[in-house]
């Protein structure tokens, strides 16, 4: 009997090998891309005619390739990256396999231009079907240019399963977006036809995220951050009431390569259990750092996938992360070129004791006297630890009985502080950096911190709320608005309706079952999620059943969502407002976390600082 087993030549097993690695054109976008991230580059650009069927360019500045790398580059496992299965275990670059090359040059005419970093000459390479049809020293900016001509000129088949230029060029895109994010400090760039489609400059992960998805995505995202033995969590998660039913804008890294993992995002779903509209999906964009011998990412030829050693306990640590993130975030929307974070909180410097913020009840007090202000001003007097300062304070004001005009304009400010006339003028305040209100008096300066002082006075006011005396602070919506809420949590919110009337949230059952919010305390409509998100989380870890507790944290938590931000332009009107109701309050030095709120300069200080 005739043998008739035959070994297939190289060139028809690395085209049935290429089919593995190159699906569509954007396959071949993704290995090149890679490759030149793996090749040190730091700006990147893609170019594509026709969805990549005509050509697909890929142009770095990394560290390119001598010309004895060139030509083997493309032989079937031929790679730098590894020399020994045990380099897997510690793999940091996102190829390994060496057959990305060997397949695009098998099913498409390939030319490499490259020049290795210090190298006089660079060389240009052509190849085509496995076949080197060219090689010669050519002069090159230094790095690769990949340029993939007829993509599947021999394998009609695929060719004729390449889907319209829309479907292939949004997969490329895909692919383009994945890398880039990936790598927020390289630049990549994107074009389809001669028109730019991505221009991403280096930055932050939120700057690229932003600069991927537009602007409003700023104001949606939740930073994540945690890490533990086994797996180092970053990134960023969306704000629940921002999900979309389209999955697109789902991003997850092991050791900065894209996988796509079923478990994991099983995880994230997870922890957004209850908070999403059925059918919705969170953006997220979630950096998992792992023990690289502890995740196998060679489970796929097109690497997508990765199992993790311990993926039980990941998913347990991911959840958490993103449940606490989304718990606490109440983070100022902000685009900020500045820093990657939105919300600055200072530490206390090491060693400094700051007094416990005290609380007293004004046995005194009775709600339907008007002159409130006058009892207040004497149990400062009396008894708070920075009574002898407020008296300065104090007698600095009273001497300036002028009438301040109306201002020009209500500011946003004023609204929030409660728009209280003044009658005091100070004529010698100012503003310092928008930060600080400063005044002068006979032998000292005053320096009010703005975002504190505001806080401190919010802090009493709701304080005082929450015990039923003192002024409203609750706002009444026009439309009573619906509140994105879990069955589980709904019973538990309204048990504590009554509590809650007093802060100033105002919540009923609506029509379908659901929470609804008919008032919120002033200031805060902006905030109702953080308002509501806070209230669960108190209810949950025991901090409900403590009623002062209960008092000075919503005090707290509500007054420092509802002060000012850390920079803010003041008028005149305004800052006297400020330092007026400051001074009323029981505590003025000290705001809500126990911080001082003013400090002041004498004379003294000067004359030392001057010697
Ligand atoms: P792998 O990336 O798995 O190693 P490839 O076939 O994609 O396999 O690439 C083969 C080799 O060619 C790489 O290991 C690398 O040494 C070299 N190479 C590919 N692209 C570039 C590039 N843009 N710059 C420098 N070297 C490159
Ligand atoms: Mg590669």
């Amino acid at each position: 009997m005739a043998d008739y087993i035959v070994q297939l030549s190289d060139q028809v097993a690395n085209q049935i090998a290429a089919g593995e690695v190159v699906g569509r054109p954007a396959s071949v976008v993704k290995e090149l891309v890679e490759n030149s991230v793996d090749a040190g580059g730091t700006e990147i650009v893609v170019s594509v005619k026709d969805a990549g069927r005509t050509l697909i360019q890929v142009i770095d500045n990394g560290k390119g390739m001598s010309e004895d790398d060139a030509r083997k580059c493309f032989l079937r496992h031929a790679t730098s990256k590894i020399t020994s299965a045990d380099d897997l275990l510690t793999l940091v670059t996102k190829g390994f396999r060496g057959e990305a090359l060997a397949s695009i040059s098998a099913i498409a005419h390939v030319e490499l231009k490259t020049r290795e970093s210090g190298a006089e000459m660079g060389v240009k390479i052509c190849v085509s079907g496995d076949e080197f049809t060219e090689s010669e020293p050519i002069s090159c900016s230094e790095g690769s240019s990949f340029s993939v001509k007829n993509l599947f000129f021999n394998v009609p088949a695929r060719r004729n399963f390449l889907k319209s230029d829309q479907v292939e060029l949004r997969h490329i895109v895909d692919e383009f977006q994945r890398v880039a994010m990936a790598h927020p400090k390289l630049s990549f760039r994107l074009q389809s036809n001669g028109n730019d489609l991505f221009n991403l400059k280096p930055g932050t992960l939120r700057q690229r995220v932003v600069a991927i998805f537009g602007v409003k995505h700023d104001e949606r995202l939740v930073p994540i951050e945690e890490e533990t033995d086994v797996v180092k969590i970053s990134g960023f998660v969306g704000k629940p009431s921002f999900s979309r039913r389209t999955r697109g804008e789902q991003f997850l890294f092991v050791n900065g390569r894209y996988i796509k993992h079923p478990l994991m995002h099983r995880a994230i779903m997870k922890a957004y259990d209850g908070v999403l509209t059925p059918g919705n999906f969170p953006l997220y964009t979630i950096f998992l750092e792992v023990d690289p011998s502890k995740v196998d990412v060679n489970i796929h030829p097109t690497k997508m996938e990765a199992k993790f050693e311990e993926d039980q306990i990941i998913f347990a640590f991911l959840r958490s992360a993103i449940k606490r993130g989304l718990g606490k975030h109440n983070v100022a929307p902000s685009l900020d070129f500045e820093s990657e974070m939105s919300i600055s909180i200072e530490n206390l410097p090491k060693g400094k004791v700051v007094p416990e913020p005290s609380v007293r009840v004004n046995p005194e007090y009775n709600p339907f006297l008007s002159t409130q202000s006058e009892q207040n001003k004497s149990s400062l007097n009396s008894g708070s630890p920075f009574g002898d300062f407020s008296n300065h304070i104090d007698e600095l004001y009273s001497k300036t009985p002028n009438k301040v005009s109306e201002p020009e304009q209500e500011s946003s400010l004023r609204s929030i502080v409660g728009g209280r006339k003044s009658d005091i003028q100070l004529d010698s305040i100012f503003q310092l950096d928008n930060r600080y209100i400063v005044s002068a008096k006979d032998e000292e300066l005053v320096i009010i911190d703005i975002k504190r002082a505001h806080e401190r006075i919010l802090y009493e006011d709701y304080l005082n709320a929450g015990r039923g005396v003192g002024s409203e602070v609750s706002q009444r919506l026009l439309f009573p608005e619906p509140i994105l809420i879990s069955k589980a949590d709904i019973d538990l919110l309204l048990g504590a309706a009554d509590v809650l009337k007093l802060f100033g949230l105002d919540i009923a059952k609506s029509e379908s079952g659901g929470l609804e919010v008919l008032a919120v305390p002033s200031g805060l409509a902006e905030k109702l999620q953080d308002c509501i998100d806070s209230v669960l989380e108190a209810l949950q870890d025991g901090t409900w059943t403590d009623v002062e507790g209960r008092r000075e944290r919503f005090a707290r938590v509500w007054a420092e969502a509802g002060a000012v931000n850390r920079k803010v332009r003041l008028s005149k009107e305004e800052m006297v407002d400020i330092v007026e109701r400051l001074f009323k309050c029981e505590s003025p030095g000290i705001d809500a976390r126990g911080r001082s709120v003013f400090t002041n300069l004498t004379v003294d200080h000067i004359e030392t600082k001057l010697k």
